[in-house]
């Protein structure tokens, strides 16, 4: 394991019960960089000042934070490569298929040197459920490679070490270096870009361009927490096809209603 700067905690995995997919197409893969019309949401929000954001999302994550103070990743994992290997692993598929798939294989060991033992045959077997599998077995196995080739097999701490690697774009660094490093990150998946824009924070169509809008609104002090709250919120109320907004605790405040 890589040692942790002073003061951090490492985070691991909370119940994966009902978990769906972090990932966003168009986030995830770095050949996909944008995030396209079939995403857009509805229902469309009213527009908001600068001040109308900033007093909104302040008060969005108060409300989050009072409901639920430590929010956890849902993706199973133990060490710091696994949580890695997972986060690749969910591109395009849900962090349940990723969990069901892994989470023996993780109880048992699962390093980078185990994986180079497998090889692709051997991590294909382990991920055939999970979609893209034989693309991503191969990416799992060059990714423990060059961990221990460049980083003695250990995870990097850096964003720019991340994206050097294979499979990881800018969502997974982001995902990684707040789950592992606790950096101030705001990784940008389907459910946080459909929620913020149903919530009037932004109008973007990249999810580079929402990350950096909501970097600008939401204050420090609620990262990399925020995160987790829109995942979450994303998945449980402001569903993709129909919203629970009779049921939602931002209802009198969405800008949406
Ligand atoms: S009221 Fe809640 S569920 Fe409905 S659009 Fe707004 S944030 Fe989403």
């Amino acid at each position: 394991m890589t040692p942790r700067k002073q003061g951090q905690q490492p985070r691991r995995s909370a119940s994966p019960a009902r978990a769906k997919s972090t990932a966003t197409p168009s986030s995830q893969s770095p050949s996909r960089p944008t995030l396209t019309a079939p995403l857009a949401p509805k229902p469309q929000p009213r527009r908001l000042s600068r001040a109308a954001k900033l007093a909104l999302v302040d008060e969005i994550c108060r409300r989050f934070q009072k409901a639920t103070p430590d929010p956890r990743c849902e993706l199973y994992y133990k060490t710091d490569f696994q949580l890695l290997v997972s986060v690749v692993l969910s591109a395009q598929a849900t962090d349940k298929s990723v969990n069901q798939s892994m989470r023996d294989a993780y109880d048992h060991g699962f390093t980078p040197d185990d994986v180079l033992r497998l090889g692709e045959a051997g991590v294909l077997k382990m991920i055939r459920r999970i979609g893209l599998a034989p693309t991503k077995a191969g990416r799992v196995v060059e990714l423990a490679r060059l961990l221990k080739e460049r980083h003695g097999g250990q995870v990097p701490s850096t964003r720019e070490e991340l994206e050097a690697l294979p499979g990881v774009g800018r969502k997974t660094a982001n995902v990684v270096l707040a789950e592992i490093w606790r950096e101030p990150t705001l990784a940008v998946d389907t459910h946080v870009y459909r929620v913020t824009r149903r919530l009037g924070l932004h109008d973007e169509k990249t999810a580079e361009k929402c990350e950096l809008r909501l970097l600008d609104l939401v204050d420090r002090k609620y990262l990399p927490q925020a995160h987790h709250w829109l995942i979450l919120h994303g998945r449980y109320t402001c569903k993709a096809i129909k919203p629970d907004c009779e049921h939602c605790s931002l209802k009198d405040i969405c800008p949406s209603m």
